[in-house]
């Protein structure tokens, strides 16, 4: 009897040992939800580096566990703390288990509508849930994002006057921009001109900027200084320019079969279709890798020392006939019938076979090499998108890289590439734009319409 009274007793220990485990299990789970410490997410985009409009961004919050509690969306700067929105979010169902656990919102934020002042400005989103960690208010997200205000775009103004402008020739602009500015140049329709500041003490935020008009432009060119700051507002001004109209010529080249004997061999590089006949040959030479050529040149004047490296007038090459002139119209004729057309954007200088030729002006070596249609070319960067091209070259005597004098020699005249003789092809390029080189070989040209505007930076 008594072994078996013991036996119960332990028994209904053990059973309400296990019913008290259960009820502590189930409370300590209970409390666990209850204080459940995961934080709110938080995710914000774009992240704009800087604030210069109205902004719209997406925000996507979210709380798996006991569910989204409150919002809070500010905006701080010094001292102030602007309200931007508030939300609070209904505690539904047991636990809050049929609360809001996802969230997805667009914001517009508008800095003028904030009255933001120019500067440092941080987003603050704060997200609480329904955990009764905290103190009762919630596990707390917060995501703080760092911005510069800046609704102002950079102020620019012409400081050179007068500006005629030949078609196919070339116009230089003093300016003047505030020190935001972080590029800035001239467009003349959808062409950009960079502008290369001048780096004068006195006077800050002075640039210059070398601006084309090609030898085919509209006959009314949208033309405008141009600037933009870090944080991409961007500003635009007209200044007096006055387009001068300009006639070119029309020349009509004959191509003979023996013209095609002579030069074809030298294009014994070009991967040509097999089959193809002389004349098929010439007009891919005169078209397609005419382009490709272009394209070199354009893409070599696009490495330029940001400083004025030349001086006073272009040297022309010596004791030389001008054979073509610049934007010449080429009409190409082979038996009698037209079968091309061309624009030539150099001029053509003949001398004597294989006469010296000098560096037009100070520069630099930037391409010495075969050039398809150019043969031996070299060409000189001179400074602030201005380059100086020479062709058909005999043989080049300078590298790649260095630096040359006005005067100095580069090479010998020859007819390699597609010519018809002995000559130099001497181009002038501004900002990958050919224009008249006669504007540059004239010292009356270059002082009334460069050394008077550069006169103008004190
Ligand atoms: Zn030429």
């Amino acid at each position: 009897m008594k072994k078996s009274k013991a036996k119960k007793r332990r028994i209904v220990y053990a059973f309400v040992l296990i019913v008290f485990l259960i009820i502590l299990f189930l409370v300590g789970w209970f409390f666990a939800i209850l204080f459940e410490g995961e934080k709110p997410s938080i995710s914000l985009e774009p992240l704009p580096k800087f604030f210069t409009k109205i902004q719209e961004f997406t925000l996507s919050i979210g709380d798996s566990k006991r569910g989204l509690k409150r919002l809070i969306i500010s905006v701080k700067q010094g001292g102030r703390e602007i309200s931007v929105l508030k939300k609070e979010f209904p505690f539904n169902g047991l636990l809050n288990r049929q609360g809001v656990h996802q969230f997805k919102k667009e914001i517009f934020i508008d800095p003028l509508v904030l009255n933001l002042a120019q500067g440092r400005a941080d987003l603050y989103i704060q997200v609480w849930d329904y955990s009764r960690r905290g103190g009762g208010d919630g596990n707390h997200g917060l995501v703080q994002h760092k911005m510069i205000v800046d609704t102002i775009p950079p102020s620019i103004r012409a400081i050179s006057r007068q500006h005629n402008i030949n078609k196919g020739g070339v116009g230089l602009v003093v300016y003047q921009t505030s020190s935001d500015t972080e590029e800035s140049g001239v467009f003349v329709d959808d062409h950009f001109s960079p502008g290369f500041p001048v780096n004068e003490k006195s006077q800050e935020g002075i640039h210059v900027s070398y601006f084309a008009l090609s030898y085919n432009t509209s006959t009314t060119p949208k033309i405008y200084l141009w600037a933009k700051d870090m944080a991409d507002n961007a500003s635009k001004t007209t200044f007096y320019v006055h387009v001068r109209r300009k006639n070119f010529r029309k020349e009509r080249l004959t191509i003979s079969d023996r013209f095609l004997e002579r030069i074809l061999p030298y294009f014994s590089f070009y991967p040509f279709d097999p089959g193809v006949s002389d004349v098929k040959k010439f007009l891919i030479i005169n078209n397609k890798l005419r382009k490709e050529n272009h394209n070199i040149f354009v893409k070599v004047a696009k490495t330029t020392h940001p400083d004025k490296l030349w001086e006073g007038s272009f040297l022309r090459l010596k004791n030389a006939a001008t054979m073509a002139r610049f934007a010449d119209l080429r009409s190409y004729y082979y038996k009698g019938k037209k079968i091309d057309e061309q624009g030539h954007f150099g001029v053509d200088l003949a001398s004597l076979p294989n006469s010296p030729i000098q560096a037009a002006n100070n520069g630099k070596v930037v391409f010495a090499d075969r050039l398809g249609i150019y043969g031996f070319t070299v060409v000189l960067d001179h400074g602030q998108g201005l380059a100086s091209i020479y062709a058909h070259m005999s043989k080049i005597n300078v590298p790649l890289g260095q630096e040359v004098k006005k005067g100095e020699s580069i090479g010998f005249t020859g007819q390699t590439g597609l010519a018809a003789g002995d000559h130099l092809h001497f181009g002038i390029m501004v900002n990958g734009v050919f224009v008249n080189p006669i504007e540059w070989f004239d010292g009356h040209w270059i002082k009334d319409n460069i050394s008077r505007k550069l006169a103008l930076i004190k």
